[in-house]
């Protein structure tokens, strides 16, 4: 099935442990299969025998006769083959053994669907050897069943035993998977798998655009980086699972082989940008900044010379900068974890789960875990996983920008904005339901001396103070707000007239009796109700409440005054 979903770092480990998985030398021929209709997706590794052709020179015909000095088979092994790289073309033989009265079809799959070369070699009727191609270097379309993966029909006559023989050359890893099936489970199978499938890209798809969307949103360019991550996953998961050269480019060979190495730069490139930017490396770690900055710049340009590389040396080369990234990334979330930034435990963890994913698989890919639905699948689930979580990460990062939109930066009050909101929301809801609805407007006097005598700085500090008295005094449904400047706003959402008024001279004498020690700091407000005094709209009240504080400032500051009728409109700043 779907071998190296793993995407790049896959293809690197794969590489690079084969040598665990090579089979003990021994010169025994392993037993025939007999077919029963029982079989469903049945491992041929424990009936096959292999054979590793160095000088990619034998013809069929002496690997059949073994007539070649080193051309012996010997029995494959318990489990699936992996071999690295290997400029060798590797051979197996396996036979299938019918003893029923009728002729059986069986299909045979290969999965591991990034081979360049497979042949296959079965007798006619008439007793002749016939060849039959498939690998991704040839254009899909020659396939003999247009599938992902690489499928062969096998039909063995009644009674009969029938050997088989396949070869496998490859400019990148060579894994050898091979399992045979019915044609009826075979189905089955494929129905499952492409099931889940679907659910997997689909949910790719959501995560793109709900951060597409959130990125339109916030523009922060985090959620591009991720966008660029997540979409090269995507395509590397469907180059690595077979679907990219059956449903993108299926004309393309070449260029299906080279996209392998293009869209893992990509990836890497983009990792090392999010991380960047997620672990806020420039602001918090400059010199990691530049480290990763550096294998960004470096990744990139290696791209296009990579690209016109022979493909053996172009898959090793990206295979060393996929395990050099995934280490360097893993390193650099763990400093940032370690140093207490609370983004970098998501990303841990995310990272964490991807490399679970790929571990997983490759176990799977060296026979130590059973081939089933999660361990063939294991390094897409990871991914999915990690992209899910990061998409959270990003999700709690969106929040954060949300409430900083509406939070103002000097007194953490909510500011203009979320109260021009709030005045609208609480005035319908005080209309519907026929509650009261007070508004209280604060000004600190004399600002603008303060300013002077003792500096802007200082200014901001007794802001933050009157701040933190409106947030430490008023309960909800009350909100305090930083109307602008040296304003303040209180909305009184079912308050009526004197308890609004009972605040605030609260509130008044409060900071009155903070600063008195020091500067004799004050404030003057100005208070209305709705409903109340012939106030009767959102604008009227504002209004009205701004009368009363401009009246509070005329009778001589450090005081609160009810808004009513003897207020005059025109005495209005
Ligand atoms: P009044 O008693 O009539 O309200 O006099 P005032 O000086 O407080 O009023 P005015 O509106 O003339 O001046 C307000 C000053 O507040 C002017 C401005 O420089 C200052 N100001 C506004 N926002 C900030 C701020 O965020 N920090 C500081 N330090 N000063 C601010
Ligand atoms: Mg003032
Ligand atoms: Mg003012």
């Amino acid at each position: 099935m779907t071998a190296a979903p793993a995407p790049w770092v896959g293809v690197a480990a794969i590489a690079f442990f084969a040598f665990i998985a090579m089979p003990a030398l021994s010169q025994s021929v392993a037993n025939p299969l007999y077919l029963h209709t029982g079989l469903h997706a049945q491992p041929l590794a424990p009936y096959m025998d292999l054979l590793e052709d160095r000088s990619g020179q034998l013809t069929f015909a002496q690997v059949r006769e073994q007539s070649a000095p080193s051309g012996a088979f010997r029995p494959f092994g318990p489990r699936a083959l992996n071999a690295g790289f290997s400029d060798s073309v590797w051979w197996v033989r396996f036979s299938l053994v019918n003893t029923g009265n009728t002729a059986a079809t069986y299909l045979l799959r290969q999965d591991y669907p990034l081979i360049d070369y497979i042949e296959l070699w079965q007798q006619d009727e008439t007793g002749r050897w016939r060849q039959r191609r498939s690998g991704d270097r040839l254009p899909f379309r020659q396939r003999d069943i247009e599938h992902r993966d690489f499928l062969f029909i096998l039909d063995v006559p009644a009674k009969t035993s029938a050997t088989y023989y396949l070869s496998f050359r490859s400019a990148g890893p060579i894994n050898i998977g091979l399992q045979l099936f019915t044609p009826e489970n075979l189905l089955q199978a494929l129905s499952a798998e492409q099931l889940l499938h679907g659910l997997a890209y689909g949910a790719y798809l959501v995560l793109i655009a709900y951060n597409l969307f959130i990125f339109f949103i916030v523009r922060d360019k985090v959620f591009l980086y991720y966008l660029a991550y997540l979409s090269f996953t995507v395509v590397n998961i469907a180059i690595h699972s077979g679907f990219a050269f059956q449903f993108l480019w299926p004309d393309s060979p070449d260029w299906a082989n080279r996209s392998v190495s293009v869209f893992a730069i990509l990836a890497i490139v983009a990792v090392l940008q999010f991380s960047r930017g997620i672990l806020e490396l420039r602001d918090y770690a400059p010199r990691l900044d530049s480290l990763l900055r550096i294998a960004m710049v470096s990744f990139a340009c290696a791209l296009p010379v990579i690209f016109w590389l022979p493909y053996a040396t172009q898959v090793v080369s990206v295979s060393l900068l996929a395990l050099a990234t995934a280490l360097l990334v893993l390193w650099i979330v763990v400093v940032r974890v370690l140093s207490g930034y609370a983004a970098a435990f998501y990303f841990l963890a995310a990272w964490l789960a991807l490399l679970i994913g790929i571990g997983v698989y490759l176990l799977k890919s060296f026979g130590f875990l059973p081939h089933n639905v999660f361990t063939q699948h294991s390094s897409q689930i990871g991914s999915l996983v990690e992209m899910l979580i990061l998409s959270l990460a990003l999700g709690s990062r969106f929040r954060v920008f949300r409430i900083e939109s509406r939070t103002d930066a000097l007194t953490r009050l909510f500011n203009r904005r979320q109260f021009d909101e709030m005045l609208l929301h609480e005035f319908k809801r005080a209309r519907r339901l026929s509650q009261p609805l007070t508004l209280l407007l604060l000004d600190v006097d004399h600002f603008k001396r303060l300013n002077d005598r003792f500096g802007h700085a200082e200014g901001d500090k007794i802001l933050k103070v009157i701040g933190n008295i409106l947030s430490g005094s008023i309960r909800k449904p009350a909100l305090p707000f930083r109307f602008g400047g040296e304003e303040f706003a209180v909305l009184l959402p079912r308050t009526n007239h004197s308890d609004a008024a009972a605040l605030g001279e609260r509130l008044r004498k409060k900071v009155a009796g903070e600063f008195d020690r020091y500067e004799g700091i004050t404030i003057s407000g100005g208070l209305a109700t709705l409903d109340h005094a012939g106030v009767d709209t959102m604008e009227s009240l504002l209004h009205a409440a701004d009368s009363a504080l401009y009246q509070a400032k005329a009778m001589g500051r450090n005081c609160v005054v009810r808004f009513d009728r003897t207020l005059a409109p025109a005495a209005s700043p």
